[in-house]
């Protein structure tokens, strides 16, 4: 926990450097004047009333004052320091806020990049499902939003407050050391129960982070455009709801005994150093009524111990939130020095243009090593200009495949090769550059559609005419063209009132299938590349758009490399080569007809599809991956015992 904290310390001075570094000097100048004013203003007011005492009335100096003239010149150098001191007390607070906010916002840039980038920077996927990394980057995430900004007060805040501190600590100590030393002991105290707690608190959030996970994943269902249907279909809005505040409330029982705690602690703390400060006045206007110290002892010794305290008060609140803060600091540290998921290699190959095809060989993947393999020593040979199909049972490892051909992730064992370059070697980003892929659980941008198809190649976003011509291919171009600002419209999956039309900011609607076009699109903005990935490409397409799309993707896929996963057999016949896939290996291999004449599992589910075509069933019950299960009987229902399909896009 402290190396946790010193390393935070060390490396949110550095951000903060670099962040604002005339920021830092200003703002540590004003720091030491504001700390410094309320002992200034003690030391005068004290010597305003020495002198003001040691003055007779009729202006005739005191033995060994010296002569009134000179008291008076005296008392007023000191009255015009006094308010010059006063002046400089009331706008430094200002000049602090601006300079400390200025700062706050140069720190949360910089930590909001530095956070960004690192997460830019991780070539594979692996982390992004891991629940333990999320919680950390949810952590991360809050620095830049929150606490790089708390980290720039807190810190000026102890510092202001200990400068307070020490200057009007030395005061009280010129009129009693003892009572010095008292406050100063009460302050040790407070600091290590304060220092002790922060700690624990640090530790509840860590240990509390997967149950408010589980909350902000039910609060944000709730509130979710895609589960409102569910969610009312199923009446699961209170079910939710109490989920959420069970988790929640647990969350607090453990705060709530921190703060119980700290209640206690910093109760009797309180009471102990407001005790002494009760026994030091009655000391000390014993002593002037004594006439064993002059009355400007009084002031002094009153703004004295009430300033010491309350600036060891305020440097105990800073130091809470600062060490909050560190800790925050810490997650971020760890993220943006944790390095890639992947091996790089520090000299990598260059990915070549693909000339002799890209072999696995026996390739074993499992995606944690407590998880069972999903691929089993799996070898296929993909060749260049072949127009190759993987197809298999749902969960048999398809789209884990491509996964891999992509290098989100490596395989435990065997290897995977590009012209006989182990992708491992290569640079991920270089390789990528190489793929055009469409995803299966593609992606819906709330952006323009041009936006949209564009992204899948950046270089070419303001391409209009490439743009269009990838809509063409996937056949979105059609409806594209009659939305309301063309390639322009915004896009969107939220609802907008009526009212919100003529803004160009407010999008339109599409449905599922128009999704998949301009996923389709995005994807074809890369047809050139040297291998095409399309993992189910037209799975939420209604069956004569499906047709009409492997048609067009029949012609595109002639003459070049490229891999298609399909559950519908009849979209690979066409393939050079088929390639069946179960249980982590290539069971079948070979083309439609060399498959159909071995008569296997290909022969199996390819003539059961085709029955099923045949009897008017469009829905294709036996398409791969899809088993369907037979529907509970229900009274008076017929047909009961029946099938149904299951969801589209296994
Ligand atoms: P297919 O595309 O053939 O339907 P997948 O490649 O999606 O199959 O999945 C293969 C197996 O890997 C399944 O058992 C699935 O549950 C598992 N799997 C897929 N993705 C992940 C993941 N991110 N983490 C853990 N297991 C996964």
């Amino acid at each position: 926990m402290t190396r946790d904290a010193l390393r935070s310390a060390r490396l949110s001075v550095r951000l903060a450097w670099t962040a604002a570094p005339l920021g830092c000097v200003t703002a540590a100048l004003l720091m030491v004047v504001a700390g410094s004013t309320a002992a200034a203003s003690a030391w005068l007011q004290r010597a305003v009333l020495d002198a003001l005492a040691g003055t007779p009335p009729s202006g005739r100096a005191a033995p060994g004052t010296g002569g009134p003239d000179l008291i008076r010149g005296h008392v007023l150098v000191i009255a015009v320091a006094l308010g010059g001191v006063g002046l400089v007390a009331a706008i430094v607070p200002y000049a602090r806020r601006y300079i400390e906010s200025e700062l706050r916002r140069r720190l949360g840039l910089l930590v909001q990049d530095n956070v960004y980038r690192a997460i830019n920077a991780f070539p594979g996927m692996s982390r992004f499902e891991s629940p333990r990394f999320s919680d950390k980057l949810r952590l991360a995430q809050q620095v830049s939003s929150s606490t790089g900004s708390s980290f720039a007060g807190s810190v000026l805040g102890i510092g202001q407050a200990m400068i307070t501190a020490v200057t009007l600590g030395i005061a009280l100590y010129v009129i009693s050391p003892a009572m010095a030393a008292l406050v100063a002991a009460t302050a040790v105290p407070a600091v290590w129960a304060q220092l002790r707690n922060s700690g624990r608190q640090a530790d509840l959030a860590w240990r509390a982070s997967p149950i408010a996970r589980r909350q902000m994943f039910y609060a944000r269902l709730l509130t979710d455009q895609a589960a409102a249907k569910e969610i009312r279909l199923f009446g699961l809005g209170d079910f939710l709801r109490e989920r959420m505040l069970t988790d929640m409330r647990s969350v607090q029982s453990g705060q709530r005994a921190l703060d119980r705690r700290l209640v206690r602690v910093e109760g009797l703390l309180s009471l102990l150093s407001s005790a002494i400060s009760a026994a030091g006045l009655v000391w000390i206007i014993w002593q002037v009524a004594r006439h064993q110290l002059p009355i400007g002892d009084v002031t002094m010794f009153v703004i004295a111990i009430l300033g010491v305290q309350a600036a060891v008060s305020s440097a105990i609140a800073s130091l809470a939130q600062l060490t909050q803060s560190m800790l925050l600091f810490s997650h971020y540290g760890d993220l943006v020095s944790i390095g890639p998921d992947l091996p790089l290699a520090a000299e990598p190959r260059p990915v070549p243009a693909l000339r002799e095809g890209i072999v696995l060989r026996d390739v074993w993947f499992r995606y944690d090593d407590g998880h069972p393999w999903v691929l089993r020593g799996l070898s296929m040979v993909i060749p260049p200009g072949a127009a190759v199909a993987v197809v298999g049972l749902n969960g048999a490892g398809k789209t884990t495949l491509v996964k891999l051909l992509c290098r989100f992730y490596d395989p435990a064992r065997g290897s995977i090769t590009w012209d006989g370059v182990d992708i491992r070697e290569a640079d991920p980003a270089e390789l990528r550059q190489r793929i055009g892929t469409v995803f299966q659980d593609y992606m819906s941008y709330d952006l323009t559609a041009a936006e949209n198809i564009g992204m899948g190649d950046l270089a070419r976003l303001g391409d209009r005419d490439q743009i269009r011509d990838a809509a063409e291919l996937a056949g979105a171009d059609a409806a594209v063209s009659r939305l309301p600002r063309g390639y322009d419209t915004m896009l969107s999956r939220m609802f907008f009132g009526s009212a919100d039309r003529d803004n160009p900011e407010v999008g339109v609607i599409l449905s599922g299938g128009q999704w998949q076009r301009l996923a389709l699109a995005r994807g074809f903005m890369r047809a050139d590349r040297d291998l095409l990935i399309l993992d189910e490409p037209s799975s939420g397409l209604d069956a004569e758009a499906e047709s009409a799309i492997h048609q067009q993707l029949r012609a595109l896929r002639a003459g070049r490399t490229s891999l298609l996963i399909s559950h519908r057999l009849s979209t690979v016949r066409d393939a050079s080569i088929i390639y069946v896939i179960g249980g982590g290996l290539v069971t079948e291999q070979g083309t439609h007809e060399e498959l159909m004449a071995a008569d296997g599992e290909y022969h199996r589910l390819f003539t059961l599809q085709a029955s099923g075509y045949q009897e008017g069933n469009h829905e294709d019950p036996a398409a791969f991956g899809r088993r369907p299960a037979p529907l509970p009987s229900t009274a008076g229902r017929s047909g009961a015992g029946s099938t149904t399909p299951g969801r589209r896009g296994a």
